[in-house]
């Protein structure tokens, strides 16, 4: 997924990309890769609409697809539409280096150096991969707390049954004691 910095005018032109599971999995499935979300269904769609502002290039579009997620409370798999929009501003990098290393290396190799909040950066030579850009749009659209519906009612914490499809006898408060078992002995010692 790259852009051709030649190729960019002041009128905008629409480009799409297919984000397949395969290819999150080769770019974000290595270990300590907090980029990658739980899973894509099936292919994702990346609009971008590409636009030249003086010296800027200008990115705005969406990501659209679905994700196969685990409820945060009840566990349940479930597949949740998502669709994340984003406007990137690129400047012309120039003799500018970024200061993380991390940041410095994407700049020399992708030509493409994301600040912080991934709305604005710098682009250098002929050609902006977007592909870690892509990574992190998709991990924005990752919840944080992903719940398989609003009202989810999660898991009994003593017994672990799903408390959307059945229910138990436990009571929600703790026991008063340990020894609370021992009460109808105690009791029938009395009689
Ligand atoms: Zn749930
Ligand atoms: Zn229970």
């Amino acid at each position: 997924m790259k852009i051709l910095v030649d190729r960019v005018t002041a009128t905008p032109e629409a480009m799409s990309f297919s984000v397949s599971p395969q290819w999150l999995a080769q770019h974000f499935g290595g270990a300590g890769q907090a980029a990658a979300p739980e899973g894509l269904t099936e292919d994702a769609r990346f609009d971008v609409r590409v636009q030249r502002i003086g010296a800027d290039i200008l990115l705005e579009g969406e990501l659209s697809g679905s994700l196969d997620l685990a409820c945060s409370r009840c566990l349940t798999r479930y597949r949740a539409p998502i669709r994340e929009r984003f406007r990137l501003v690129l400047e012309p990098a120039g003799d500018r280096v970024p200061a993380d290393p991390e940041g410095a290396a994407a700049l020399a190799h992708e030509g493409l150096y994301l600040a912080d909040e991934i709305e604005s950066g710098w682009f250098r030579g002929p050609e902006i991969h977007l592909d870690r850009f892509v990574g992190e749009i998709l991990a924005l659209a990752v919840p944080v707390q992903p719940l398989c519906r609003e009202d989810c009612r999660g898991l009994c914490p003593r017994c672990g049954i799903d408390r959307n499809v059945a229910s138990c006898g436990c009571s929600e408060e703790r026991p008063a004691s340990p020894f609370a078992v021992l009460a109808p002995l105690r009791d029938a010692d009395r009689k």
